[in-house]
């Protein structure tokens, strides 16, 4: 078993990370889709912004001596060379963008060594987005059934505006972008899994019984005529002193215990000790005397409670007798 997992393990995980992949997290991961249904307008994303990059070019001092207009992207594909997921941000937002902001790093690493602007690439809304587009001189035209953005007439505005105008027109993260009703429900509903899934590992069972009915043979027949069945019984403490339980049988009339390999007197009850956070395995052999015996098979249940404490947890088991 322990083979054939590690052989699954290996295989899934080549597969998965040494062949497929970006696949994986654009063609399997649910993410990118239920990201995508939670965004709005309003929503940060990374975002390249076209409104002060285009014109992009590689020669922005002959484009300037040309008297072209150029935009603060010098093509340099720093973005595209750190890419995990094998997208140009340039070319808009995209389903497959998990957000990991390393095109935004190599980006404002690269304006900050041509001294300008950080930021061409950011964390912006859809709504920011749009409203400096149509400030930069950028217009809406319908390609394909889609409105896209035509960047041929951008007047970039980070190049050309003064420093105290362009911060008054262009639109920029406020703190409403985070305090909107959606982002408040989001966080509502965030908080109730986090508190019920708290809740779940506190108020979980500290305790949990097993069992395992001995196939072969199913029942033994004594020679004073009493049945007994064998039963491998795993007791769990997860907690972190060492308990002692009592193990008692319910519904099964006449029933008694005893341990495998001690001394043939039987009990109604057995006491069990286990040590912190382990799980202790007994045999258990269970008889039934003949006066109490009923023919086929019998549900009944093991029952174990801590000493002096409510605890508790029970088990269904089967107690097996000749058919006939
Ligand atoms: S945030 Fe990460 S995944 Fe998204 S475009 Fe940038 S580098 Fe690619
Ligand atoms: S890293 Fe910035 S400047 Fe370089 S190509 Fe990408 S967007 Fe343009």
């Amino acid at each position: 078993m322990a083979y054939a997992t590690v052989a699954v393990l290996t295989f899934t995980t080549y597969t998965f990370g040494g062949l497929l992949r970006e696949q994986v997290c654009t063609y399997m991961c649910p993410w990118p889709r239920i990201q995508a249904a939670m965004l709005d307008e309003h929503s940060l994303t990374v975002t390249y912004n076209d409104w002060r990059g285009e014109p992009r070019t590689r020669h922005t001092k002959r484009a300037l001596q040309e008297g072209k207009t150029v935009g603060d992207c010098c093509y340099c594909n720093a973005c595209v060379a750190v890419r995990p997921m094998g997208i140009d941000i340039r070319d808009g937002q995209q389903l497959e963008c998990i957000t990991c902001a390393l095109c935004i790093d190599a980006c404002d690493g690269v304006m900050q060594k041509l001294g300008r602007e950080k930021g061409l690439i950011s964390y912006t809304t859809l709504s920011d987005y749009d409203a400096n587009m149509a400030l930069s001189g950028a217009k809406r035209i319908n390609q394909e059934g889609d409105l896209v953005w035509d960047t041929s007439e951008v007047r970039p505005i980070a190049l050309h505006e003064p420093v105290e105008k362009r911060q008054s027109s262009v639109a920029h993260t406020s703190l409403k972008t985070f305090i909107r009703p959606r982002t408040l429900i989001y966080i509502a509903i965030w908080s109730l899994c986090g508190l019920a899934l708290l809740a779940a590992l506190f108020l979980r069972d500290r305790l949990d019984i097993n069992v395992r009915h001995d196939r072969n043979p199913l029942f033994v027949m004594l020679s004073d005529g009493s049945v007994r069945n064998g039963y491998e019984i795993k007791i769990l403490n997860m907690k972190a002193p060492p308990r002692i339980f009592e193990l008692h049988l319910r519904n099964l009339e006449g029933g008694q215990m005893n341990l495998a390999g001690e001394a043939q007197t039987k009990w109604t009850k057995l006491i069990i000790a286990v040590k912190p956070d382990q799980l202790r395995q007994i045999k258990v052999f269970v008889t039934v005397p003949r006066e109490n015996i009923r023919l086929g098979r019998k549900k009944f249940e093991f029952y174990v409670k801590e000493i002096k404490r409510a605890e508790q947890a029970t088990y269904t088991a089967h107690f097996e007798a000749p058919r006939t």
